[in-house]
């Protein structure tokens, strides 16, 4: 059971447009346990897309195709289509009545050419567009299944949920079913993620693990056909990785903080100085933060880091401003002032200018500060000024979620 894709336009292949269909697509397929086995992007030329089409059609037993359904110059996909599959095009009076109503409707005048999206080839089921004009096209073709589907993605999205997803579950779900799991990690390089999982998987059989960096974190993916196996593989997983392991599927380091706190009722609040407001704005991205989050400060000059969060003077001379000395008193002041449960600061140099041999560009402390004690970790991060300041926001959530798992 082979499904391919094929995305045409222009604008994909001049890098003004994102392929989000390729992802949409992709992730709605994994959602009832089918997998895309290939995928192509071809501009909007009729060579190129029959070229692309008779190759795909080859080798798959779904072959979906976005775009170029619409009334202009440049939309060949239904043409190409019909040409191939050996049908003729003929009108279908009711996309064409819908077209009629959607441009009486909103009460503007279209050149007729608007209706060369009710050409159906033959034996062709119509997949209705509620958010356009142009409807989507179901082929049964040798006992392959050929779907054209519109370009824009409020179009596309709504179509394919409603009609082709479905459709598909019924038709192929069952027989390639996959279970895809993923664990999101933190703190750990993905080197090492692979270093400890790897081989405590290496026995099982109809396995398929990936890994992937992203920014301060790593995915780790294990795919099988088998419940069992995919659930022997998550209990290893989780007992190699531990803590480390935050969340599962799309969830985000701060939604995981967030629930945390408000599960065992604690507020925070922040001190910030080289992240300006990152950890306060992933947190409060939350929904329901207000619950936990009392408030943060930004602290950019030494004078501020005094005068807002009470840390000393003879700290700031003594120490300097990236100190763990300040990064404890930042911590500590505003927890204080704030009255909350915990408290977490951030002091560092993002770079590129202003370091020095004692402290380089990326010297970072993240302060975390609870009812018992405070700690200061201290960490080099050299990346430039934005991933430095997330960075540093997912090391400091991750220290307060460390922290909460503990209590
Ligand atoms: P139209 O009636 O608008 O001509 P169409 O079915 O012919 O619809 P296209 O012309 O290919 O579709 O694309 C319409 C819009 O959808 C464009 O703005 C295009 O950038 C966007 N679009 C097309 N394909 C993709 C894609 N793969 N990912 C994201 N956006 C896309």
């Amino acid at each position: 059971m082979r499904v391919e894709l094929i995305n045409t336009g222009s604008e994909l292949m001049l890098g003004f447009t994102i392929n989000t269909h390729l992802s949409y697509i992709a992730r709605q397929l994994a959602g009832i346990g089918l997998r895309l086995d290939r995928q192509v992007t071809v501009a909007d030329d009729r060579e190129e897309m029959r070229v692309a089409i008779e190759e795909a059609l080859a080798r798959s037993d779904v072959l979906m195709i976005t775009g170029g359904l619409g009334p202009t110059s440049d939309d060949f996909t239904r043409d190409v289509v019909a040409e191939l599959l050996g049908r003729k095009l003929v009108r279908d009076e009711v996309v064409a009545a819908h077209i009629a109503a959607r441009i009486r409707k909103r009460g503007i005048r279209l050149p007729e050419s608007i209706y060369v999206q009710a050409l159906v080839p033959v034996g062709a089921q119509v997949l209705p567009n509620r958010n356009g004009t142009a409807p989507g096209l179901a082929l049964d073709h040798e006992g392959k299944l050929v779907l054209l589907l519109p370009g824009p993605p409020r179009e596309l999205k709504p179509m394919f949920d409603e009609y082709v997803l479905p459709v598909l579950e019924k038709q192929f779900g069952a027989e390639a079913r996959f279970d895809c799991r993923t664990f999101k990690v933190v703190g750990l390089a993905e080197s090492v993620v692979e270093e400890k999982v790897a081989p405590s998987l290496a026995d099982l059989k109809d396995i398929e693990l990936g890994y992937s960096a992203k920014m301060g974190e790593v995915e780790v993916r294990v795919i099988s056909h088998l419940k069992s196996t995919a659930d022997e593989a998550e209990k290893r997983i989780r007992a190699t990785l531990g803590d480390s392991i935050y969340g599962i599927g799309d969830d985000r380091l701060e939604e995981v903080v967030v629930k945390l706190l408000t599960a065992a009722r604690k507020t925070i609040a922040v001190a910030e100085s080289c992240t300006g407001g990152t950890i306060a704005n992933r947190i409060t991205n939350v929904s329901g933060a207000s619950e936990v989050f009392i408030n943060g400060c930004v602290t950019y000059s030494n004078e501020s880091k005094v005068r807002l969060l009470g840390v000393r003077d003879e700290t700031l001379k003594a120490h300097g401003a990236v100190s763990e000395e300040v990064a404890r008193e930042m911590a500590e002041g505003i927890r204080t002032s704030s009255g909350t449960d915990f408290a977490v600061s951030a002091t560092g140099i993002a770079g590129p200018t202003g370091g020095t041999p004692d402290k380089p560009v990326g010297l970072v402390y993240i302060g975390l500060a609870t009812p018992k004690r405070t700690d200061v970790r201290r960490h080099i991060l050299t990346f430039d000024r934005e991933t430095f300041k997330f960075f540093v926001s997912q090391y400091a959530l991750d220290a307060v979620r460390r922290e909460l798992l503990k209590q």
